[in-house]
């Protein structure tokens, strides 16, 4: 990760067949387009890649979070379990449809706690949404267990794990509704970009016209089309969605090469006694985009953090004094600074955020360093790197 780094011909090709016809739209002008339907094409191959029924493309990986929620129906008075080392743009999907996030512990697996999760539960809860961070996954078993007891929707965001898989079925397909990033940092990139994927007919139905001002996409004149409902433009171009399309053909390459830098790394980082890696759930295969490990403590992870920058070991994130990933720094969240006034029932939800501490999540992220791997390194370099963060971190402790 990310797949920008080996942006190449192919990425180039496909983006020239939309040059060369100039139809930039994903819908309509079908006799300008040549035969050329990028979005519609990469629509399918995220169907078979990522063996679901169903994938709505979009504009970003934030857009497909809220029209996931959308299509499933929620919305206002409606509460939404979260974890709380996520991306910024779990709260924000949330938040935009006047729906409120409830934010709850991860644990070892650096995303929700299945324990948490329960005890956040109320009568407006609607949905869990486990954040698959860095490569690797929920455990999907124990929340599929409590969604079915309390009838919960389960909303996968798998924009960081795409490529991975739980019980043999790739991470976005599994729960009632799926969500990717294809973002400019992500394994598979358009530039911008993001899919909603489902086996439900209905919620696909639904993210299909939401996503395009409500537009019912049937027949062939745009202009004559009804609108069974309201909708947005979350639309993806057919520029990016061009660019999407080849990457997403490399995905099982994209993989190999980062399992087997991965795979150096970890062994290497094996022989340091106090390095500690993440829990992968049972069943769990890892998309293995990063590598995540622990330390004993906060302090010796500070130390390790600073250490790993000064010998020039970029991209390795120590998420605890961060502000975009983890709930500690996210004063714009917690002071609720909005640019607009939010309804008395967001506010009102969203107080807990005053006074709730998360000491089980301070301590997993706080003795937590992620470390991005990368496509475009050799060998050589990986074992540089690897020799250069052994180092940094050994003198850390
Ligand atoms: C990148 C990301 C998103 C949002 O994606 P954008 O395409 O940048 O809007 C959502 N969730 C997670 C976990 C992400 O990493």
């Amino acid at each position: 990760m990310p797949g920008f780094e080996l942006f190449g011909d192919k990425e180039r090709n496909e983006l020239n067949d939309v040059l060369d016809n100039g139809v930039l739209m994903r819908y309509g002008f079908d006799g300008m387009r040549n035969g050329h339907w990028k979005a519609k094409e990469l629509e399918l191959e995220l169907e078979n890649q990522l063996q679901v029924k169903h994938a709505q493309l979009v504009s970003s990986g934030t857009a497909a979070v809220s029209v996931a929620l959308a299509s499933a129906g929620i919305g206002s008075g409606d509460e939404v379990i979260m974890p709380t080392f996520t991306f910024v743009a779990s709260f924000e999907a949330i938040m935009m449809l006047g729906a409120v996030p409830i934010l709850v512990d991860i644990d070892d697996t650096l995303t929700l706690d299945p324990k948490a999760v329960k005890a956040a539960i109320t009568p407006k809860t609607k949905a869990i949404m486990p954040v698959h961070m860095c490569g690797s996954m929920a455990n999907m078993d124990a929340l599929q267990a409590i969604c079915k007891e309390h009838h919960l929707l389960l909303i996968e965001d798998s924009s960081q794990a795409t490529g991975a898989t739980y019980n043999g079925k790739p991470l976005g397909s599994i729960g009632d509704l799926g969500c990717l990033s294809l973002d400019f940092v992500k394994i598979i990139t358009a530039g911008e970009g993001g899919a909603v994927l489902t086996n439900n007919e209905k919620f696909h139905t639904h993210a299909d016209h939401f996503s395009d001002h409500g537009h019912d996409h049937k027949g062939n004149d745009r202009g004559a089309e009804t609108h069974p409902f309201l909708g947005y433009n979350f639309r993806i171009s057919e520029l990016h969605a061009a660019v999407g399309l080849a990457q997403l053909r490399r995905l099982d390459e994209f993989v190999a090469i980062q399992k087997k830098n991965y795979t150096i790394f970890r062994e290497g980082l094996s022989t340091i006694p106090e390095v500690t890696f993440r829990t992968v759930p049972i069943g769990g295969e890892e998309s293995y985009s990063f590598l995540s490990f622990f330390l004993p403590n906060l302090e010796t992870t500070r130390k390790a953090s600073a250490a790993l920058k000064e010998a020039g070991v970029d991209a390795c994130f120590h998420y605890y004094d961060n502000s975009w990933h983890y709930i500690r720094e996210w004063q714009h969240l917690k002071k609720l600074k909005t640019l607009y006034p939010l309804s008395q029932e967001v506010k009102d939800g969203l107080d807990y955020l005053q006074t709730k501490t998360f000491e089980q999540s301070d301590h997993y992220i706080g003795r937590n360093i992620s470390c991005l791997i990368k496509l475009s390194w050799t060998e050589a370099e990986v074992k540089v790197r690897l020799e250069k963060m052994v180092e940094a971190i050994k003198n850390s402790l």
